[in-house]
């Protein structure tokens, strides 16, 4: 069965109507994930907002507009990617998913993984940094993007480096802080490349 195929009888038949968390209360749309099911980059985000949540499309909205721009900086499009989250359903007022809640939707997202078979992931945000750099609550994100890792799966035989970046949130929420917006939106553009590099074997 091709990549494109497995995605959506994964979305189907197992995340339409899953409710191992609570956060299946709150949706109106699983978010799945979206873009080439044969990428060479991942790029795994926290949760869906509000604007997500009644798409059912990732990255939609403010920040979904900034990574657009990135992309374009390093001559990405969204169609060369697949974006997906950690979570499908969306975390009520916009809050960071809890432990439980990503551990209960991982399966979720190292199927797809397994599926894409990406070269390298890219974690966009603290959240999805750590689960999959397997690092503890307490590291920063600019701790986790001046290091290399590893993503390794088990069960499902994955291992391709990681690339930790600032969630494109994050630029938003500090525009009345123009120095450390610009800063973070710098870090976002030079981690993109990293992976494109990354990807493209260089
Ligand atoms: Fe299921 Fe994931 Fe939604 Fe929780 S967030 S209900 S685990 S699809």
């Amino acid at each position: 069965m091709a990549a494109a195929d497995r995605l959506e009888h994964l979305r189907d038949a197992r995340g339409m109507g899953c409710t191992r968390c609570p956060l299946h209360q709150n949706r109106n749309h699983l978010v799945f994930g979206t873009g080439d099911p044969e990428a060479a980059i991942v790029v795994v985000g926290e949760g869906p907002g509000d604007l997500e949540n009644r798409s059912g499309e990732p990255f939609v909205g403010p920040a979904g507009g900034l990574l657009d721009g990135m992309f374009r900086r390093v001559n990405l499009a969204r169609g060369d990617v697949y974006i997906c989250n950690m979570v499908k359903c969306r975390p009520p007022g916009n809050r960071n998913p809890e432990p439980e809640e990503v551990a209960a939707c991982a399966p979720f997202l190292h199927l797809q993984l397994a599926i894409v078979q990406p070269r390298v992931i890219v974690a966009a945000g603290g959240v999805a940094g750590r689960y999959l750099a397997g690092e503890s609550s307490d590291s920063s994100v600019g701790y986790l993007r001046n290091h290399d890792w590893m993503y390794r799966h088990d069960v499902t035989g994955l291992e391709v480096p990681l690339v930790v970046t600032y969630h494109p949130s994050y630029v938003l929420r500090n525009r009345h802080n123009p120095e450390t917006a610009k800063r973070a939106a710098r870090a976002i553009r030079d981690d993109l490349r990293k992976a494109v590099r990354i990807a493209s074997g260089d």
